[in-house]
């Protein structure tokens, strides 16, 4: 315990097990603020587009391979269920992930193959000759 309480770093270790110890995991203020019942709280909302972005695309992604998600290794031949022929999850290998400019112009991988998919208000052309 001496060594513990003699090394530079103690003092920040104390002061974080203090801080985890008397917060709150729920609302995160000090617990003492917990059974006060009296008080008035104005529950907020904070929005990250770009996470709503990517967890839109991470959905229309699964959406559009549900019905058959596997593939041949080189989204071709794609099934129902796995087999020989088709031994990939439309989900093996991949992460999607968010860029400033378009790495990958030539990967639409969100749009269908038989028509433009309108993601985050870009007009497709089905929106424009309707
Ligand atoms: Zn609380």
């Amino acid at each position: 315990m001496a060594d513990f309480l003699d090394s530079p770093d103690s003092e920040f270790w104390i002061a974080l097990w203090e801080r985890e110890h008397t917060t709150c995991p729920v609302h995160h203020g000090p617990m003492n603020e917990c059974p006060d019942d009296e008080r008035d709280w104005y529950p907020q909302r904070r929005i990250c587009w770009p996470s709503a972005q990517l967890a839109a695309a991470k959905r229309l992604f699964e959406l559009m391979h549900k019905d058959k998600p596997y593939h041949d290794g080189k989204e071709q031949l794609w099934s129902e269920t796995p087999s020989r022929a088709t031994p990939f999850h439309f989900l093996d290998g991949h992460s999607l992930y968010l860029a400033e400019t378009d790495e990958n112009p030539d990967d639409d991988f969100l749009s269908q193959r038989t028509g433009q998919t309108r993601l985050f208000g870009q007009a497709s052309e089905a929106d424009e000759s309707s």
